[in-house]
């Protein structure tokens, strides 16, 4: 039965438009790399660029660099190249600082949008934490109530009284997608704004910002964007919100004259008016050239691959691993999973550290979640059927 499916991979790959992508990263053979979802490989020519930015621009030109090397420029041109794999026309997408702190810009930005009288805030009550965290303090900075409700049950609980909602669109434990053009015409239609963290959708699916009418939105670029840790997240504002887009940070790159230095304040027009302080050039660069990977790569493929990959990954856990061992909690409709798969096992811990011995990475939901992201640029079906051999051994008790 494994050859059964040893043999199915195989012709898989052999199909697969994307599988020439896999060598454009710096990856080993020996590792089956499943955490593209937490920390993106690194595309093999990142590290010559960045020689090159650290010895010619910053080493010989030094500040010089800020112009003649595109440095100040940087934010909005790696946003507009962002932009397309998020649906997002040019123009609305600037990158800079962390999801955090992109967070916070956009939901008070939005809170400011929103007519004043609304007083309440809904946040996704199974977001990543740090959305949370985040939204707390923005409710109460802003004199708000925070509300937190599933994003099954926002129909519910959006109202009159909604100034905006800050929904993750793949929820980062189970791998669930969320329905943004749903939830997105939900939040309209009471009236409030819709704001996106797109941290696991972006380079994994589809997001079609502009089509479905999203407000603002934040993601990450160092998981399925690969562009290093830490590196820079983005932020988009809806073309139709920019002018009134009143960040809660208005630094000096955020200034309509920056160089005038006006004690005044006076927002820049568009995108750049989501920039704070002065631009982390090195992250920002190694992101923009992790972003080659992409050239030519339509974002529909990549989900197509993506449910493929999910899909033989799962009938490879059904085939191999023992019944009721693990329990899936990423829903099977393809319409309700992200990129990711997450199996449920009482022993997790010992188990993920047994797979990552055995060169098998995911990583860990405390307590009790076995995560595994496919990352459709570089994981190959033969990837996912090791990766569910490997498990059934280590489940089985089997040596390696
Ligand atoms: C990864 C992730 C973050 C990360 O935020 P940082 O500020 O980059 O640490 C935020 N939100 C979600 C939903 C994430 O998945």
């Amino acid at each position: 039965m494994s050859e059964d499916l040893e043999n199915r991979a195989a012709s898989l790959d052999a199909r697969d438009r994307l599988a020439g992508r896999r060598e454009l990263f710096a990856l080993d053979d020996g590792v089956v790399y499943l955490d593209g979802n937490s920390l993106g490989a690194l595309p093999r020519h990142v590290p010559d660029r960045m020689a090159d930015v650290i010895s010619r621009e910053w080493g010989e030109l030094r500040i010089r660099s800020w112009d003649e090397s595109g440095w100040w420029t940087a934010p909005e041109r790696i946003g507009a190249r962002i932009a397309p794999l998020v649906g997002a026309a040019p123009g609305q997408v600037i990158v800079g600082d962390s999801t955090s702190v992109n967070v916070f810009k956009a939901l008070v930005g939005a809170v400011r949008l929103a007519d004043g009288d609304r007083d309440e805030i809904i946040v996704d009550a199974t977001t990543f934490p740090t959305d949370g965290y985040i939204a707390e303090s923005a409710a109460r900075l802003t004199g708000k109530r925070l509300v937190a409700a599933l994003p099954g049950d926002l129909p519910d609980a959006l109202g009159p009284r909604t100034a905006a909602a800050l929904v993750n669109h793949v929820d980062y434990r189970t791998g669930r997608l969320h329905d943004l053009p749903g939830i997105t015409a939900a939040v309209h239609a009471a009236g409030a704004l819709a704001v996106w963290d797109l941290c696991h959708s972006a380079g994994a699916l589809p997001v079609d910002l502009d089509a479905h009418g999203v407000d603002l939105a934040v993601g990450c670029t160092y998981k399925y964007l690969n562009g290093g840790p830490g590196a820079p997240a983005f932020l988009y504002v809806a073309e139709r919100h920019l002018p009134g887009f009143d960040s809660p940070l208005p630094g000096w790159n955020s200034h309509a004259d920056p160089f005038a230095m006006t004690p005044g304040y006076a927002a820049a027009e568009g995108a750049a008016r989501g920039r704070v302080g002065t631009p982390d050039i090195l992250s920002m660069l190694a992101l923009e050239a992790a972003l080659d990977v992409w050239d030519g790569v339509p974002v529909e493929v990549v989900r197509a691959k993506s449910l493929a990959l999910t899909d033989f990954f799962l009938e490879c856990v059904r085939t191999y691993v023992p019944e009721g061992r693990v329990t899936s909690v990423t829903p099977e409709a393809h319409g309700e999973r992200g990129s990711q798969v997450s199996l449920c096992c009482a022993d997790a811990h010992a188990v993920m550290k047994e797979l990552i011995a055995r060169g098998v990475v995911g990583d860990l939901r405390r307590p009790d979640v076995l995560r595994f992201g496919f990352t459709p640029l570089y994981v190959s079906f033969a990837d996912a059927e090791r990766a569910a051999r490997v498990l059934a051994d280590v489940l089985s008790g089997r040596t390696g």
